[in-house]
């Protein structure tokens, strides 16, 4: 349930309510908006009235929420959140742009790639350690030699780091090397990794499995945070239809969808979303006009000889053009790209 306080409510009337409703079994989560403060409560009790909750002191209006994911509700914090990484925050009026590699594959490769992506204006480097693989025989990441590659050359380069996690076992290594935790289309109903994510003090960026609903993926979304980690970056990667011009069929649609059901940042991948380098910039430049919050782009020095998602990586110098497409295409939303 969702009690939104007055604007001006005084703290008393504020901390009554929150006991109130601790008392009647809630779980409340707090959020302090420009105007008002919303509380929402999230409890096994149903069969309240909101209309008891109208006459407290300070109350401006109550109401059931009724959709499934509570915390993650547009409702519990209509304004959006923004979520810090570092230095970086994604969810306001600047786009974040994140780029690298697919996995992390040697030193040198990692240290080109974040050179040139930092040069470009990404501000997060992307790269696995630990890859989902369809076949066990192909690559399947260095483990913590690559993240320890990663780190490396992303602080050379004044870049934060993201970085996929596999397995629950895998949580104190990635939080130890990455800024932001990557959950892949595969772990997207990993249930117990959702559940450890939700005690993590590091943002999660969360992708859409390949055949999941919007609905599962901010359910997904709220097993984390119902653990108590609320920084969370949701991600449009591309989902499986009947289609095959395409890897996957890149939802742009889920952008604006997210955006009106969720308060989290909304982050699109193009390269998984289509799996073409040459159709790559296009899904890029639509998620922008249709107002992701962050991009996720693969890109690759040496993209015939990459050990994972070769086809789907933009050569440097493409990276380039499309970063300066983007600023021109951000504006025209009124965006900026940081
Ligand atoms: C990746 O980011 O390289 C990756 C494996 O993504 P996804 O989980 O979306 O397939
Ligand atoms: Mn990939």
């Amino acid at each position: 349930m969702l009690v939104v306080m007055q604007e001006g409510a005084s703290e008393e009337s504020v901390q009554r309510v929150i006991d109130r409703l601790v008392t009647m079994g809630f779980t409340v989560h707090r959020s302090t908006g420009v105007a008002h403060t919303i509380l929402g409560g999230v409890g096994p009790i149903d069969d309240f009235d909101p209309a008891g909750f109208e006459v407290l002191e300070g109350v401006q209006e109550c109401h059931r929420i009724v959709s499934a994911y509570k915390l993650a509700n547009r409702r519990f914090r209509p304004q959006g959140t923004v979520i810090e990484a570092g230095s970086v925050r994604i969810g306001g009026p600047e786009m974040i742009v994140m780029a690298g590699p697919c996995s992390v594959e040697s030193e040198e490769q990692i240290e080109i790639s974040a050179e040139q992506v930092a040069r470009a204006g990404a501000k997060v480097i992307r790269g696995g350690a630990f890859k989902p693989r369809s076949s066990p025989y192909s690559f399947q990441g260095h483990g913590e030699a690559g993240l320890k590659m990663l780190r490396a050359a992303a602080d050379r380069n004044g870049l934060l780091v993201v970085s996929e996690v596999m397995d629950r076992s895998q949580i104190p290594l990635l939080c130890e090397y990455a800024d932001i935790l990557q959950v892949g289309a595969r772990n997207m109903q990993n249930f117990n990794l959702l559940r450890e994510l939700g005690t993590v003090n590091k943002p999660v960026l969360l992708k859409r499995g390949i055949a999941a609903t919007i609905e599962e993926l901010l359910l997904s979304a709220e097993y984390i945070m119902s653990g108590g980690n609320h920084r969370i970056l949701l991600c449009e990667r591309g989902i499986r239809t009947f289609e095959t011009a395409t890897r996957n069929t890149m939802d742009i649609s889920a952008i604006p969808v997210l955006q009106q059901l969720t308060h989290l940042p909304v982050v699109a991948d193009p390269s998984h979303g289509v799996g073409k380098r040459q159709l790559v910039g296009a899904m890029a430049r639509a998620s922008v006009a249709a107002g992701a919050d962050a991009l996720i782009v693969e890109v690759h020095h040496d993209p015939d000889h990459a050990l994972s998602d070769g086809a789907q990586s933009l050569y440097p110098e493409q990276f380039g053009d499309l970063m300066k497409q983007l600023r021109g295409i951000a504006a025209a939303v009124g965006r900026s790209i940081a």
